[in-house]
């Protein structure tokens, strides 16, 4: 077997702590197998590098690059974060969309080939993540890379008529057609891109994928991601007797816990959350003084102005919600904007009665998985989930909300607080018998087998 060759915008370097999907879901699946991970350092330099700085740790060689600042604009923050992110959730109000940004977008995916053809070998497996980098077969291929490519998308994929409003659209999905095999995360995705390919591009449905107008066959699957569910429910066992957990517990005196975990991001739908939670209590007088909201949520991509207005916004409405309703020895809403270790978390979910996860749009929503991998089975929290969350295609043992809809939200909420033992129970098995058998390891496999299969 070759080596495994994994690509991705940001590689959490060894010794980060990084809250996002990607990154520990790239780290546990390379973790066994081992291989080289290749992207950006995160750092800015004054000018590019003409190779990668390698640094091997375990299984893992990582080969590290770095942005200018032009790049790091144009590339990562502009085209990527504010062009490609808000179109793929839906929020085509917040697209802002420049020439010089997709220009930017372009290089940085011709740089990034340039420096990986020069560690790839003719039997490896590359499997290249993410939005940031949707071109780089296409570079690599006309660097003459004959190696077996793989792409696999975290985030949504939206409605073609979605996707028509981005300028050079067209360009950007067919250069899809030069990987051998392309992952999604629901089967909605995976409609919503061959939908596209027939629409736009003349191709037509055929088993597995789509028949370019070209001749060539395209791949194209869904793989929903997951955890390793085993570790996180082994965290969560250990991590209810730790000091941080232990302290979390005394601090409530007694009362419920909603907990939710998410970067602060726009697609996580968190003043919806906040709104929810207020009308919660403005309805349910007698369920004050009864719970406590504590809503994590590391700051993102401080330099995109949407995700500064959005953490003032959160301010304003935590403050206003506690101002209303907190009494001396109660506040309604605890609001921490920095990141926690999954351990940590993990001992969080434990002793949380309900998981908050109301996304307006996300590609699945780890949190959700991690929340109920982390439940005891004798007295499971409630999950109350985004119907917009990936993960709702899983998940149907929890309680399924609008979060467009606050009182939707708010309801569920009231359900979750109110539910019998017996259900909690039954909800969750179903939904921990299913993450057990569909875990982190089980979706790598599934990809790569795939990968394997398809020939160019
Ligand atoms: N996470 C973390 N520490 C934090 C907040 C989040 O380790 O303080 C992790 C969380 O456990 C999960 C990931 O970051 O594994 C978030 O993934 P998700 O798919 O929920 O959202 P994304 O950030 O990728 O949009």
């Amino acid at each position: 077997m070759g080596r495994l060759v994994v690509v991705s915008n940001r590689v959490a370097v060894p010794r980060e702590l990084r809250a996002g999907g990607l990154a520990g879901a790239m780290q546990a699946a390379l973790s066994q197998r081992g291989g080289l991970w290749f992207g950006w350092s995160g750092r800015i330099a004054a000018a590019p590098a003409d190779a990668p700085r390698m640094e091997t740790v375990g299984p893992i060689t990582f080969a590290l690059t770095d942005l200018t600042r032009a790049d790091y604009e144009a590339y990562y923050l502009g085209y990527a974060n504010r062009a490609l992110w808000p179109l793929f959730h839906y929020q085509p109000n917040l697209v802002e969309f420049s020439r010089s940004n997709l220009e930017g977008y372009l290089r940085v995916n011709r740089r990034f080939a340039a420096q990986l053809a020069g560690l790839l070998r003719d039997d490896d497996t590359v499997w290249i993540h993410d939005y940031h980098l949707i071109p780089l077969a296409g570079e690599l291929r006309a660097l003459g890379i004959g190696a077996r490519i793989g792409f696999f998308l975290h985030i949504p994929l939206p409605a073609v008529d979605l996707m028509a409003m981005l300028p050079g659209h067209r360009r950007l999905i067919e250069s899809l057609a030069d990987y051998d095999l392309v992952g999604l995360q629901t089967p909605a995705d995976r409609h919503a891109l061959c939908d596209y390919f027939e629409r736009e591009c003349g191709a037509t449905p055929e088993d597995g994928g789509m028949r370019l107008r070209n001749g060539r066959s395209l791949r194209i699957e869904a793989f929903p991601i997951s955890i390793d569910t085993a570790l996180i429910a082994r965290l969560a066992a250990s991590g209810s007797t730790h000091a941080a957990t232990r302290g979390l517990v005394a601090s409530l005196q007694g009362r419920a816990l909603a907990i939710g975990v998410d970067r602060l991001d726009y697609s996580k739908g968190l003043p919806e959350r906040f709104d929810a939670f207020g009308r919660f209590l403005e309805r349910h007088v007698e369920r004050r003084r009864q719970i406590s909201m504590m809503q994590i949520a590391p700051l993102t991509r401080e330099d995109v102005p949407e995700y500064r207005e959005l953490r003032e916004r959160l301010e304003r409405m935590a403050g206003a919600t506690n101002g209303q309703y907190a009494e001396p020895d109660w506040v309604p809403i605890r609001y921490i904007n920095r990141s926690f270790q999954q351990a940590t978390l993990a001992g969080y979910y434990r002793v949380a009665q309900i998981g908050l996860v109301t996304p307006l749009r996300d590609g699945m929503n780890l949190v959700a998985k991690e929340f109920v991998a982390a439940q005891s089975a004798d007295d499971p929290g409630v999950l109350v989930l985004s119907r917009f969350a990936g993960a709702a295609n899983e998940l149907s043992g929890a309680l399924i909300v609008n979060p467009h809809d606050v009182d939707d939200t708010a309801d569920a909420i009231e359900q979750a607080l109110a539910m019998p033992l017996e259900e909690r129970r039954a909800r969750w098995r179903s939904m921990f018998d299913h993450l057990s058998r569909h875990d982190i390891a089980a979706w790598r496999d599934a990809f790569l087998a795939a990968l394997e299969q398809s020939r160019r």
